[in-house]
């Protein structure tokens, strides 16, 4: 790819150069020798109309005394290789700046025609075959009282004129020379800034590619490649954690699973083979069904899991009461607590307290809070649940007065299949997702929620919601 990359470099400058190089040389010559042309011949004609004005040529021009302005005229021709004519009105040349030829043959007017010259005072050619060379002529009329007496006429050679082009060429195409070069200079600059880390990155993308999730491009410019090469460095990092992620998930189900598994398969196995005698069967079987409840539960917590990473952005966020929503989740919950003398005591603020959220996975949030509640704390103890108003929210706590949280978990109990040391001996049931399942939810809906808790006192577990205004 690199040196695809520098090729197409190297060939645009190429290119470029070529093609400016030749429109500066073509359509610069042309420009030029436009300009030149317009210039050199206001400069004549404006030379020509002085002579036709000059009182002596004016004087002179009838009388035969004509060579007393040779001097000037040559003076005004100086030493180019310009050719000053002055014409009486017969046509004759009567006076030349040069000497060797000075024709005797009348000028032929009525083969000129200044109408066809147009607004230019100026033709370009050997002037009706006068010249052998090609020439630069204009004329200005001598007029004296209303009537031309003849003419001044210049003939500049167009070869000067080309040489005067050839030296702008040459300046415009050596500053085309030096700007190119410069450009050259900047563009191998340029390059090695530009496709050095353009390889770092791309190697670096196929380590990605590779399986190398871990590696990091060392680009680290103020610039897009540097911000790209961050971008690419973060989504290696977020993708190797997200996998790193899916492993421990998997065999965190897969250890949840094999263990109650494992347990049903030799108590049946040893059943069958007769190593556990009918009569004891019963009890056995009570730890077999023991185990397909926690194995259901599992199963049951995954699938919410599972629907609620799909339904992140799908909230059937409705207006409802929460106070309502609390009673009737404490009344499921009466059975449990009447066997065990467990008091749960609402303080509910207002008779209604309506907030916006998706009722049914609330329902769950304290369903699962509750239901730890009742599994940690001791048979006549009391669990409170608050509603309070602060602000635009609505805090709700569940409050007991059981086992705690070591200081050690507290911020553990949130993840996936997390349980504190089940040799606490209060649910060998738990999956660990309970909680899990109720923080998604609660940060699903943009809310917070937090734990108090003291081992040994008892723990408060507090969550916000969106109040009605
Ligand atoms: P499970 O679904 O197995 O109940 P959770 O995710 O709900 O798991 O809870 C994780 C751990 O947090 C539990 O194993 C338990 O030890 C601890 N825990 C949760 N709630 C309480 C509570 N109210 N009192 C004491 N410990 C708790």
């Amino acid at each position: 790819m690199k040196a695809r990359l520098s090729f197409k470099f190297l060939f645009s400058y190429l290119l470029l150069g070529f093609a400016s190089f030749l429109t500066v040389t073509s359509v610069g010559s042309y420009m030029m020798e436009y300009h030149l042309e317009k210039l050199i011949s206001r400069q004549l004609y404006q030379s020509a109309h002085n002579i036709a004005e000059n009182e002596l040529v004016k004087k002179n021009i009838s009388s035969t005394n004509i060579d007393s302005i040779r001097d000037d005229i040559l003076l005004a021709a100086g030493n180019s290789s310009s050719v000053i004519w002055i014409i009486n009105s017969n046509g004759k040349i009567i006076l030349s700046s040069r000497k060797d030829r000075l024709s005797d043959n009348p000028i032929d007017f009525s083969s000129f025609d200044p109408a066809s010259w147009g607004s230019n005072y100026y033709q370009i050619g050997d002037f009706y075959g006068y010249f052998d060379d090609t020439r630069l002529s204009t004329i200005a009329p001598i007029t004296d009282n209303m009537v031309t007496k003849g003419y001044v006429a210049i003939h500049y050679l167009m070869s000067d004129l080309y040489q005067r082009r050839g030296g702008l060429l040459l300046i415009v195409q050596i500053l085309f020379f030096i700007i190119y070069i410069i450009f050259g200079i900047l563009l191998i600059f340029f390059r090695y800034h530009i496709s050095k880390p353009l390889r770092q990155i791309t190697d670096g993308v196929s380590e990605f590619t590779n399986g190398n999730l871990s590696y990091r491009i060392p680009v680290s410019s103020d610039d897009e490649m540097g911000y790209l090469s961050q971008s690419l460095n973060y989504m290696a990092d977020k993708l190797n954690r997200n996998g790193e992620y899916q492993r421990q998930f998997i065999s965190n189900i897969s250890h949840d699973f094999r263990s109650p598994l494992t347990s049903i398969k030799g108590y049946v196995e040893a059943m069958l083979d007769g190593t556990i005698p009918v009569e004891m069967q019963e009890k056995y079987l009570k730890i077999i069904s023991f185990e397909a409840d926690r194995l259901e539960k599992l199963t049951r917590g995954l699938l919410t899991l599972n629907e609620l990473d799909i339904q992140k952005r799908m909230l059937n966020i409705q207006k409802f009461d929460i106070n309502a929503v609390i009673k009737t989740t404490a009344a499921s919950f009466e059975g449990s607590c009447t066997t065990r003398n467990i008091l749960l005591e609402l303080i509910l603020s207002g008779r209604e307290l309506y907030v916006r959220a998706d009722m049914e996975q609330i329902q769950q949030v304290l369903y699962n809070l509750l239901n730890n509640a009742i599994k940690f704390s001791p048979d006549n103890s009391t669990i409170t649940i608050e509603t309070t108003e602060r602000n635009d929210k609505i805090f709700v706590s569940v409050k007991d007065h059981g086992i705690g949280i070591p200081k050690s978990s507290i911020h553990k109990i949130w993840e996936r299949f997390y349980k504190i040391d089940t040799s606490r001996g209060k649910d060998q049931k738990g999956t660990g997702l309970g909680l899990a399942i109720v923080k998604e939810i609660i940060n699903a809906h943009g809310q917070n929620i937090n734990v108090i808790s003291t081992e040994g006192v008892g723990s408060n577990f507090v969550f916000t919601l969106e109040k009605v205004k």
